[in-house]
């Protein structure tokens, strides 16, 4: 499938799309669409930015244009699922804008708002629920929405679900759901937990990879600063006061850093909003509303709250703090260069965060440039980093407790495969684990063959089951534990 003619969409899905200015499927979308269209269950590897969205809305809404049966009262025809209340908004916003003409009835379902007008849209039956898994489960527990008639299941940033600590909903949600129905779980890490999520509910599927997370987009200028921690707060004035800030994007790693960081912005005289899981839903959508028509040129977010968030036109991406999981690296920097454009990524790193820039550095596999620097933070190459070098002298990185050493001195790397788009052979680049995975076996002979749901004894999840791997699911490869806060604490 080269271009939109030949997918076999429906004529209105294909007239949104000319009218969006599509000129060509993007990779991923190439495969899903066929894929989708034939009802096959897929396991995806791809982030935001790639066109992901459309590769699964577009085929859902060819498959109600092309069967247009009144969905029954509290059901709906395809649910999908999303880590965070943006997100789901905005996927909202796709269904909205790619089925203009076949208008197809939707709601979106998430938590921090009243239920009262989510319980009547769902009393009517509706073709698409898009819906975080906490408050899904609210309105399933009082009977406002049954997953009996749902054929199709998406879910989207499926790692980031898991990360939120949704697993045990996942199950319980994606067990009440029929039998013989498809599924589709994107993710833009392929951790063990996810893996077995797909062993447990996905159907011989079809796995796919595009733009691993290892690799951060060619066209996004990376950079760091190496910088007392004193320094940040001017020379984030100093970078958001350049001219060629269209729009910018400042990443803290806390709820409390956000609003510190937006307040001394707007100090200073710059136009900054902060959102963060402590903000009110209203206070959020505020907030992205003005940053997308241009009325607030910055936005001051944490990972969490800015997850999947897809606004055009963001030119630069300031990392205020460097995350401390590398891969929530390569989703900020995601969030430039989007649809075509290029963009800068700026990363403000003090001597504690030296280790996690060294993490980052190993995940894309290469050495971010330095540029206008307190001191010299770049020493040597990613894998033969000298940890005595100055910086390092300035204050160790104080790591938790029961942090196990990593395997192998010098930037090996040498992890398990039980980690976030680690592979298993120790090479750190997901998309190597996958080739090989693929390459071992021969199209159509898949893995499962032969173990469909109906056939596997854990076919149906119970509630609350865990498994190994989930009890470590908030631990990384090397045994440290993730210091991301939990789900509550976050959204
Ligand atoms: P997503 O990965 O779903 O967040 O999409 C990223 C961006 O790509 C969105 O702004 C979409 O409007 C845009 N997009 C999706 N598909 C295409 C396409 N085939 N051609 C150009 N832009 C696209």
């Amino acid at each position: 499938m080269k271009n939109f003619d030949e997918a076999g969409l429906a004529e209105p899905v294909l007239r949104a799309v000319k009218e969006e200015g599509y000129e060509a499927p993007t990779p991923i979308q190439r495969e899903v669409i066929p894929l989708m269209k034939e009802g096959e269950d897929i396991l995806g590897i791809a982030q935001t930015g790639t066109g992901k969205t459309a590769a699964f809305v577009l085929p859902l809404l060819t498959r109600l244009a092309e069967d247009r049966k009144k969905p029954a009262p509290h059901t709906c025809r395809a649910l999908i699922l999303a880590p965070t209340r943006e997100l789901a908004s905005q996927i909202a916003e796709s269904v909205r804008t790619y089925g203009q003409f076949i208008g197809p009835s939707v709601a979106v379902i998430f938590g921090g708002v009243k239920p009262g007008p989510q319980l009547r849209a769902l009393s009517k039956g509706l073709d698409i629920v898009i819906a975080t898994p906490g408050r899904l489960e609210d309105h399933m527990s009082t009977g406002g929405i049954k997953l009996d008639a749902t054929t199709t299941v998406v879910l989207d940033e499926a790692d980031q679900m898991l990360d939120l600590g949704f697993a045990p909903a996942i199950r319980r949600i994606l067990g009440k759901l029929p039998k013989v129905r498809q599924t589709v779980l994107l993710s833009a890490t392929m951790p063990i937990q996810i893996r077995n999520l797909a062993k447990e509910f996905l159907s011989n599927p079809h796995e796919i990879s595009v733009a691993p997370v290892s690799r951060p987009i060619e066209k996004i200028d990376q950079s760091v600063r190496f910088l007392n921690s004193s320094s940040k707060r001017a020379a984030l004035l100093e970078i958001l006061s350049e001219d060629d800030i269209e729009r910018a994007i400042v990443f803290t790693r806390t709820k409390r850093g956000a609003d510190r960081v937006s307040g001394h912005l707007e100090k200073a005289g710059l136009s900054s909003a902060a959102i963060h899981g402590n903000k009110s839903q209203r206070n959020r959508e505020k907030s992205l509303d003005g940053f997308k028509n241009g009325r607030i040129k910055i936005l001051v977010a944490t990972d969490i709250a800015a997850r999947g968030i897809d606004i055009d036109g963001v030119s630069h991406v300031v990392n205020y703090e460097l995350p401390n999981v590398p891969e929530a690296y390569v989703h900020r920097i995601g969030r430039t260069a989007r649809a075509g454009k290029s963009g800068v990524a700026v990363s403000l790193c003090d001597a504690t965060e030296q280790p996690y820039l060294r993490d980052i550095e190993r995940l894309i596999g290469r050495k971010i440039p330095s540029g206008d620097s307190d001191w010299d933070g770049a020493s040597g190459e990613v894998s033969t980093f000298d940890p005595t070098a100055e910086p390092q002298r300035l204050k160790r990185h104080k790591r938790p407790q029961n942090n196990r050493r990593r395997n192998g001195g010098g930037g090996g790397a040498n992890r398990s495969a039980g980690g976030a788009g680690r592979s298993a052979s120790g090479t750190g680049h997901p998309a190597q684990a996958k080739t090989g995975e693929n390459g071992a076996r021969p199209a159509g002979a898949k893995p499962n063959a032969g173990r469909g749901r109906g056939g596997k004894p854990n076919a149906n999840a119970r509630p609350g089951q865990k498994s190994g791997q989930n009890r470590n699911q908030n631990r990384s490869q090397n045994g440290r534990p993730r210091r991301a806060k939990p789900a509550a604490a976050q959204r």
